[in-house]
């Protein structure tokens, strides 16, 4: 489709892995009834605007990352550069030092992958859009919970302002690279920059779920706070057994 694999804008499960594109052409053109017992209207509609192209002519490859669909090295090197750079990131997320929980999540909302109003409500009927993160309700987006809420606002200057981070950010994975991006002076230092967003974004989801689907009232910032401290410290002490509580 042009904007990457269909698993990838669509909301898990999305198992339509055993049809195929010609499953879904009938006479030359985009079958609609097929396409729409399967999948969105609006992944419908996005489908019916691509051009199927001339049944007769030869199929031939084209290389995404040209402008052209030419094949040059510089596209190829851009391109491993990118790779790269998730590469960097997908080891700091699955690090081993992190609990599983924490880095699945993490993974999950870096991929778009968790269940909010921006990624799910566009195809689920009746999804509560409303937050429970703010004195004054806001529509729950995932950048809204975990990047401009009032209880994210909070815990990121808590945290980010006395390590001198600019925690405003444009997205999950833009705020997770600037973090990942401070120069560390010690091994400690690093432990803290690498670690502290994983915990933070942990904590604002447990809540969050709580607080919507179980029997917490609201969010108390100052348990949170401290049991980010908390987790904090255990992570430095997985990393250095002798490291003491201060
Ligand atoms: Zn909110």
């Amino acid at each position: 489709m042009g904007s990457g694999a269909l698993s990838n804008i669509l909301p898990p499960p999305s198992h339509y892995n055993k049809d195929k594109v010609k499953d879904f052409i009938h006479e030359g053109e985009w079958d609609f009834d097929k396409l729409s017992d399967i999948l969105p209207p609006q992944v419908v509609n996005q489908i019916m605007s691509i051009p199927i192209g001339d049944p007769n002519q030869l199929d031939y490859a084209i290389w995404i990352p040209s402008e052209d669909g030419h094949f040059t090295t510089k596209s190829a090197y851009v391109d491993c550069c990118n790779t790269r750079e998730k590469n960097d990131m997908r080891n700091k997320i699955w690090h081993g030092k992190i609990p599983f929980k924490m880095s699945f999540l993490t993974w999950r909302l870096v991929q778009n992958k968790l269940p909010f109003y921006d990624t799910v409500g566009r195809f689920v009927d009746n999804i509560d859009s409303n937050c429970v993160c703010c004195k004054n309700m806001k529509t729950e987006t995932i950048n809204h919970v975990f990047l401009d809420s009032d209880v994210a606002s909070y815990l990121w200057k808590i945290f980010g302002g006395p390590l001198g981070i600019d925690t405003r950010a444009s997205s999950t994975i833009n705020l997770l690279k600037t973090w990942w991006n401070v120069q560390t002076h010690n091994s400690i230092h690093n432990v803290i920059i690498h670690t502290l967003p994983i915990l933070i974004f942990w904590e604002i989801w447990k809540h969050r779920c709580a607080c919507k689907y179980g029997d917490q009232k609201k969010m108390w910032y100052r348990t949170m706070e401290n049991h980010v401290w908390w987790n904090l410290k255990m992570s430095l002490r997985m990393t250095f057994p002798s490291f003491e509580n201060r």
